[in-house]
């Protein structure tokens, strides 16, 4: 929505494309029970318009789907964007028309909506531009479990959870997956399910929301500081407001260790995981952050064997670090069973429940996967793009992702991605990372404009050196040790790259302008 704001009041017109069949992305497509997230930080970071910041009001530090939602639908309408968003339409593909310089798009009605769809929706458009704002967590993981399409009961994926409400009372529910969709969901329908079984694979590692009311004087001041909050967040690494990390968990005593983690530990959040500068470096730093973590589990849950099995063992923050209301104390209850994949791993599905390898199977009448994305690339590899003579971006990317800065690909002219692999994206403050690549993409299209040129396409050099110092930095951090989305290691046979830049928000912000300043430095305009 805010691409759409700012190419209007740049000029443009500007046409978006939207699957379902209202705003709000995420928040649209992620209903499942307890989705919510950090707006205290995200608060002071939208920048559509000051009247707009000071008006709305958040109730919660962690506000639920519902809400945000709700904020997406007046953002929508306050700024009048609606009239260009057409909805139930999915893009199937996008074509470079090399002797005309325009993107070819067709567009096909939303499977699901397709009884809804409008017959006058044109089958193929044109563009000069094409801009992807299909965000890095869209496409939904559904593991293809041998007999899944056989069970006769409710099945559910948390990213493409129903609009109508859905109870579990009376039920007895499997949830796939232990990650952040799971441990917001586990809680809330642990409380309505008769019986709810939890599958896990790998144990993560999950912090207290320390979820509160905004208070009013929290919000005044929050509002009357908008500015000043958001030129600070512009230089952390994640683009958001946290306590700074302290110079090296290596060089504090172990009480004084325990002590900044258990303040932490009551402030809430992901802050956590920025204790120390060295906690994503060093691998004994690393260790007393899981160490002090590990410890609350043990604590928290009442059964050691339950424990132990939740108690995560790979590097805290390698895979995302979970934020989490009750998630541990829900083993305490008796209507919870936690089953270990790595012991008795899902054989099949059947027509009653979960048939497993060397334990007896779990009849249920509702299967939830919480099973995640096929994140970063899944989206784009879905539609058909092709740039340059034909060329897929299938065959472009068959290494994994190639970008330059994370916005454009090298032989795809005029084609922009939002939030791509190979910028911050995920390791930010979500809101902040998409407005700045919104603001870079339009000045960049004001420029090409300006100089009466049509054609705005990333150089190959610029793009390979670029993937490079990805690669590198990458190599520097705990975060590519272990198997997680972030590498595509959730999906079989995805190539495993590092594909978020891990460099942070300051440096990577900085590398942008300055490409800009430099007449758009590794981009051929023609
Ligand atoms: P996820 O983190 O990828 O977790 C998926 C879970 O499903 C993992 O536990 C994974 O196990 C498991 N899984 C996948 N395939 C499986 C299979 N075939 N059999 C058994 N288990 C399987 O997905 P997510 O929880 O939807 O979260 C994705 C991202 O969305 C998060 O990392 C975060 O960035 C964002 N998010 C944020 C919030 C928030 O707090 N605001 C909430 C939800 C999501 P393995 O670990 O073994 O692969």
């Amino acid at each position: 929505m805010y691409m759409l704001h700012r190419l209007r009041k740049a000029g443009f017109t500007a046409k978006v494309f939207e699957a379902g069949t209202g705003v709000g992305g995420t928040w649209y497509w992620n209903r499942y029970p307890g989705a919510r997230c950090d707006v205290e930080s995200m608060s002071y970071s939208f920048q559509f318009s000051d009247d707009l910041q000071q008006e709305w009001n958040w109730s919660e530090r962690y506000s639920a789907q519902p809400e945000i939602l709700r904020y997406a639908n007046h953002v929508a309408d306050r700024f009048d964007l609606r009239r260009d968003i057409q909805f139930r339409t999915r893009v199937g593909a996008a074509h470079w028309v090399d002797d005309a310089n325009v993107w070819s798009i067709r567009l096909e009605p939303e499977r699901r909506n397709a009884e809804a769809v409008d017959k006058t929706v044109a089958e193929t458009v044109t563009a000069r531009f094409c801009i992807m704002a299909t965000g890095c967590l869209s496409t939904a993981n559904l593991p293809d479990i041998p007999g899944r399409d056989d069970f006769l009961g409710d099945t559910y994926h948390t990213g493409r959870w129903p609009h109508e409400d859905v109870d579990f009372s009376g039920q007895r529910v499997a949830v796939i997956g232990t990650g952040s969709s799971a441990i917001q969901s586990i809680p809330i329908i642990a409380e309505q399910a008769d019986l709810l079984t939890v599958f896990q694979r790998t144990a993560n590692y999950a912090v207290p929301a320390q979820n509160a009311a905004l208070e009013p004087d929290k919000v005044a001041a929050i509002k009357s500081n908008y500015a000043r909050f958001r030129a600070i967040a512009q230089t952390r690494i994640s683009c958001a407001v946290f306590d700074l990390p302290r110079p090296s968990a290596l060089l504090e005593t172990p009480d004084e260790r325990e002590a900044e983690f258990e303040r932490r530990w009551q402030m809430g959040g992901l802050g956590f995981i920025g204790a120390y500068e060295d906690l994503l470096r060093d691998e004994t730093a690393n260790g007393f952050a899981a160490d002090f973590v590990r410890g609350k589990i043990r604590e928290i849950v009442d059964d050691p064997e339950t424990a132990a099995l939740l108690s995560p063992t790979n590097v805290i923050g390698c895979k995302r670090l979970c934020v989490d209301t009750d998630y541990y104390r829900t083993f305490n209850r008796t209507n919870v069973r936690l089953v270990d994949l790595n012991v008795t791993p899902i054989r099949e599905i059947t027509a009653t429940g979960v048939a497993l390898v060397g334990a007896a199977p779990v009849d249920v009448d509702a299967i939830v996967f919480a099973t995640g994305f096929d994140a970063m690339t899944g989206t784009l590899l879905r539609m058909d793009i092709r740039g340059r003579n034909g060329t897929p971006l299938t065959d472009a990317w068959n290494g994994g992702p190639r970008t330059y800065l994370g916005l454009a690909v090298a032989g795809f002219p005029n084609l922009f991605v939002i939030t791509g692999p190979g910028s911050p994206s995920v390791f930010t403050n979500m809101i902040p990372a998409i407005e700045q690549h919104v603001d870079w993409i339009t000045d960049c299209l004001e420029n090409v404009r300006a100089k009466d040129k049509s054609v705005i396409e990333a150089e190959t050099p610029a793009q390979d050196a670029w993937v490079e110092h990805v690669n590198l930095t990458a190599d520097t951090s705990l975060r590519s040790t272990c198997s997680s989305w972030y590498i595509g290691a959730n999906v079989p046979g995805k190539p495993r790259v590092f594909m978020p830049y891990i460099g942070g928000y300051p440096a990577y912000a900085a590398r942008c302008e300055q490409v800009a300043q430099d007449g758009y430095d590794g981009f051929a305009v023609s």
